[in-house]
């Protein structure tokens, strides 16, 4: 499958990872747009938020519990940030993988742009 985020699961194209067990995978942003900017994606390819089955539901679950736990790794957990994901053409989704953008480290403003 020609899929960005599966060939960084499967080691094919680099990326600085963060966190990773069976299920998920989270790495730096290539273009981040806040002090940590880091991608949660399950390791099972989902094309859009549109695909989520009932079989994915924790698995959803577990992609905010690892951001939740990255963010208070990362010392912003209390002060707060910012997780979006985002779906199909209107949205500006442009890597047909679902993800999870986790960004901490400054003040946001709402609503998004
Ligand atoms: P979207 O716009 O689909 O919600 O987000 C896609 C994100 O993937 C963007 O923030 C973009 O910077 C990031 N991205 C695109 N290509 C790569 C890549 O090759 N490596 C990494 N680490 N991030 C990427
Ligand atoms: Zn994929």
């Amino acid at each position: 499958m020609d899929c960005l985020f599966c060939k960084i699961i499967d080691r094919e194209i680099p990326a600085d990872i963060v966190y990773e067990d069976d299920e998920v995978l989270a790495f730096e942003d290539i273009n981040p747009q806040a002090p940590t900017h880091v991608l949660l994606i399950p390791k099972r390819h989902i094309a859009t938020l549109n695909d989520i089955a009932d079989a994915d539901r924790a698995l959803i679950g577990r992609l905010t519990q690892v951001a939740a736990d990255l963010a208070r790794e990362r010392g912003f957990a209390e002060e707060g940030y910012r997780v979006v994901m985002n779906c199909n053409e209107q949205a500006g989704q442009t890597v047909y993988h679902i993800h999870m953008h986790l960004m901490g480290g400054r003040r946001f403003t709402w609503p998004a742009g």
